[in-house]
């Protein structure tokens, strides 16, 4: 019976692969839909705001369906004559961090957002969903998409140079990340090529990316901006900087982005990308990360090498921050009759479908934070921003704290697999 079950289950995946042939279904291009997301921390709405056709499709071309369940939204793509799903991913945004703020409670307000799919040749059904509180998806945005549409719009980008910084093969199978800078002038540009190389070889300095060059392509387009540095709103400095990224991000001093979604998703398309790195041209210490969404980090600043691995960790697996920033109780930030759905932290609801497997049979769950455990996989008190009720797999991990290089094991197996879905 079981024989039986595994053939069938083979022939059905055989079946669902087959339809997903990309060549059948897409261009090798990419469509982007842009939209504004607005609200308060009651409420969402979406407007669909352009289409947008762009040279290349930098992802897989094997992995269209996203396999992980990340993120606090997703996307996806269905061929309307069949209905059949085409493409998905999760992912996050900037939109979701402020429904959590003071200010979400009092104000409404917008954000340009924007999601990039492969084109596909007939006619599609996008629909966003948005995570509820008990961690399931429910649909907040559908559109219908015709390849004969001629408002598509189909500008050409050709304003800044390309640098390929290390090519590994064909970018349908490899993890392209593209390098845009912020803050750097024209007289700057040589010091942007030698930031980018630096960070390059930060990157690979850590593990599971150490061990995985030959599975990653890095693009840098040369993007100048009119002024050097960055916004530091806090401090009254403003900086005319092509891409506006700032300080201060709902009121946390390091904490950098930009809102301006638009003109990164433009300086992207110049070249093929599965992650875009925006290196802000500054000492000041600081960086962002959301997952398949976009990176940010300093330039100049001695951790920023560190910072640069961190927000990658959220950016392109999801990860949570393993600290504590401010909330006493997990209830404060969570829905605790659910489990969290980021792989490296839990409340213990459902530990059995995180990383319980990896514990050792003597480790107390949960697990104290002491030197008998120092080195063991547990369920370490205080993560994801609480002091309390959330839990981490290690004593320290690159995403708890700047102290390590390293990863922890659950972090790191996150990584690995999403390396190979984006690079086979
Ligand atoms: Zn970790």
């Amino acid at each position: 019976m079981k024989v039986f079950l595994t053939i069938s289950a083979l022939l059905l995946f055989n079946l669902i692969f087959a339809q997903n042939n990309f060549e059948e279904h897409f261009l090798d291009k990419s469509l982007r839909l842009d939209y504004i997301i607005a609200g308060n921390s009651e409420a969402t709405n979406v407007y669909f705001e352009q289409f947008k056709e762009e040279p290349f499709w930098g992802g897989s071309t094997k992995n269209l369906i996203d396999k992980f369940n990340f993120g606090d939204y997703k996307v996806e793509l269905f061929d309307v004559e069949t209905n059949i799903l085409l493409y998905s991913r999760g992912f996050s945004s900037i939109y979701i961090e402020w429904v959590f703020t003071e200010e979400a409670k009092y104000l409404d307000r917008s954000w340009y957002e924007s999601v990039t799919m492969p084109f596909p040749k007939n006619e599609s059904k996008i629909v966003i969903s948005q995570r509820n509180p008990q961690s399931q998806f429910m649909q907040i945005f559908k559109i219908n998409f015709d390849p004969k549409n001629y408002f598509i719009v189909k500008d050409k980008h050709s304003e800044f140079k390309t640098v390929k910084l290390q090519y590994s093969g064909n970018h349908h199978e490899k993890l392209d990340i593209v390098i845009i800078p912020d803050g750097y002038t024209k007289d700057e540009m040589d010091k942007f090529h030698n930031d980018s190389k630096r960070f390059m070889e930060y990157f690979f300095a850590v593990k599971p990316f150490s061990e995985n060059r030959d599975k990653v392509n890095f693009w840098a387009v040369d993007a100048i901006s009119e002024e050097s540095g960055t916004d530091i709103p806090g401090q009254g400095i403003w900086k005319n900087t092509i891409l506006n990224s700032h300080f201060y991000t709902f009121d946390s001093e390091r904490y950098l982005t930009t809102q301006d979604l638009k003109k990164v998703k433009d300086l992207a398309a110049y070249v093929p990308y599965d992650q875009i790195y925006i290196l802000v041209n500054t000492a000041k210490y600081g960086g962002g990360g959301i997952y398949n969404y976009y990176n940010l980090c300093s330039a100049d600043h001695e951790e920023s090498g560190r910072v640069f691995t961190h927000e990658f960790g959220h950016a392109f697996a999801a990860l949570a921050d393993e600290y504590e920033y401010g909330y006493e109780t997990a209830d404060q930030l969570y829905d605790m009759s659910v489990e969290p759905w980021q792989v490296n932290i839990t409340n213990l609801v459902d530990f059995d479908s995180k990383w319980k497997n990896l514990v050792d049979k003597k480790t107390p769950i949960p697990t104290a934070d002491t030197k008998e455990f120092e080195n063991k996989i547990g369920a370490f008190e205080g993560a994801g921003y609480v002091k309390k009720g959330i839990y981490r797999p290690t004593h320290n991990c690159k995403m708890r704290s700047n102290s390590t290089d390293d990863f922890c094991p659950v972090c790191k197996k996150a990584v690995t697999d999403m390396l190979k879905f984006y690079s086979e």
